[in-house]
């Protein structure tokens, strides 16, 4: 097992050394990345290092010791807060990412249902089968039953089943402005209309949106109205560190009043270490990334983030037709934004193999299931590959088809095999090995050969255990 160095190192070398580690990362800076990294350009970048250096050592923590960070985040909130039309009311945190800010929610309302009225005795949420993970994280963690609601054809939750799960249990409604696989915003009006009907809070998961719909919006193009214009709307998370361009580790939540707010609140009064009070999830808050959000916000403006809106609304636009155009591959529904999956229409392409030459091709590919599909997020950068994109998935869709038994080698089996297998206790129970070995003292790093090593373990168990039912069954 690795152990702390003797001796100290010098700087120079240790750089060199982290630096050759990241030569086997995926190359985000030729935008050759479809997820993880929303870079705009290496200017910025310095800028954002500059502000967060600014601030490296300061905490959050303590938001009388360092009054800067306070007003980095008051001004952050009641930026985020105005461009999503909140009144003087609003009021919200920054939290650490996207994560704490959908986790937070479930647990004020829960308490705030605890405060309001009896506890129901196993409280629900009720969110769309489409809702990011970390909803369902928050479940975990919260103790609160998750309720997922089907999705329409056009891949937007059905407000009417919605309204069919509603139950006196019930003690938070989630709608996706818009949802991370298919890039749709929820109906978010109507489920306003049945929240306050029923005096349930009602969220909207405008992490991936929130520094990007309103300037589109503002560019003219009319979108479904998601934020607090709406009366049901009580609080609404908002990724700085997505489209809004900041160094990662910044998020917004913000809450139409205080009302919400305070039962987010942690007070523990009788602490040995003194009287402790902290707004959200983390003890120590990064000072580097409060600035760093605060900054992008003011480099940008809202002419930048609008001139960016059409940028990435343009390059999204081509990446569309263009790949509609090709014969056997449509984009999944009608997305709002610059997040979208397209897939396969053709029984013959397995959409699978596609992302298989693809990645040959040096390209990071994410994958979707239910339905299978392959998924985009367009950044700034993605502007000078659109046509080398758009060639090589025809290429891919050429190679495909000239050879069928693509579908079912590589990781194409067993992608496609593990989003239709029925048992998904299965899949879950390795997946959790997997998590183990990764985090092993060994820390098993990925495969070499890009193939997904947890894909590789289930896909290995599972032939293992159909061999052996078919033993047993003989
Ligand atoms: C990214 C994302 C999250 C989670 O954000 P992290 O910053 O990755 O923790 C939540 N909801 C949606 C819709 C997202 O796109």
């Amino acid at each position: 097992m690795k152990t702390i160095p003797e001796n100290g190192q010098n700087h120079a070398d240790i750089l060199k050394e982290m630096q050759a580690y990241g030569g086997q990362d995926v190359n985000y800076k030729e935008a050759k990345t479809w997820s993880l990294v929303y870079h705009l350009n290496e200017e910025h970048t310095d800028f954002l290092k500059q502000a967060y250096g600014l601030y490296f050592s300061e905490n959050a923590l303590n938001p009388m010791a360092f009054k800067s960070l306070k007003r980095f985040e008051t001004d952050v909130v009641n930026m985020t807060a105005s461009m999503f039309h909140g009144d003087a009311n609003a009021v919200g945190t920054i939290t650490s990412g996207g994560t704490e800010s959908c986790l937070l929610p479930v647990l004020t309302y829960r308490d705030m249902a605890k405060a309001k009225r009896k506890l129901p005795i196993k409280p629900e949420m009720i969110v769309p089968e489409s809702v990011h993970v970390a909803w369902s994280k928050a479940a975990k963690y919260f103790g609160v039953k998750i309720i997922y609601a089907p999705l329409k054809e056009d891949f937007r939750v059905d407000v009417e089943a919605v309204r069919k799960l509603i139950n006196r249990r019930t003690i938070l409604i989630v709608g996706s402005a818009p949802s991370y696989p298919h890039g749709v915003i929820d109906p978010i009006a109507e489920l306003s209309l049945i929240a306050q009907q029923n005096d349930i809070p009602l969220h909207v998961d405008a992490c991936l949106g929130g520094f990007l719909l309103p300037f589109i919006e503002k560019n003219g193009v009319r979108l479904p109205e998601f934020d607090f214009r709406l009366p049901g709307v009580t609080s609404i998370s908002a990724d700085v560190h997505k489209y809004g361009f900041a160094a990662k580790g910044a998020s917004t939540l913000i809450y139409r009043s205080m009302d919400y707010m305070k039962h987010q609140f942690f007070v523990h009064e009788d602490w040995p270490g003194g009287v402790f009070a902290s707004p959200a999830l983390l003890g120590t808050r990064p000072g580097g990334s409060f600035a760093a959000a605060w900054a992008a916000m003011h480099a940008l403006g809202e002419d930048g983030y609008r001139e960016n809106a059409k940028q990435i609304m343009d390059i999204t636009q081509k990446l569309q037709t263009g790949i509609n155009q090709i014969e056997g591959l449509a984009v999944m529904g009608k997305p709002d934004m610059s997040v979208f999956a397209y897939r396969s229409t053709d029984e013959d392409l397995n959409i699978f193999a596609v992302g298989d030459q693809l990645e040959k091709q040096g390209w990071h590919v994410d994958r979707l299931q239910r339905p299978e599909g392959l998924h985009v997020m367009v950044v700034p950068g993605h502007a000078k590959i659109i046509d080398q994109y758009l060639t090589d998935i025809e290429a891919a869709v050429q190679a495909v088809r000239k050879n069928p038994d693509l579908a079912t080698a590589g990781n194409a089996a067993m992608y496609g095999m593990i989003a239709k297998l029925p048992f998904r206790g299965m899949i879950k129970k390795e997946v959790l090995k997997m998590m183990e070995d990764l985090y092993s003292p060994k820390g098993a790093m990925p495969m070499d050969n890009g193939e997904n090593p947890w894909s590789v373990r289930v896909m290995a168990k599972i032939m293992q255990r159909l061999g052996k039912s078919k033993r047993v069954k003989k």
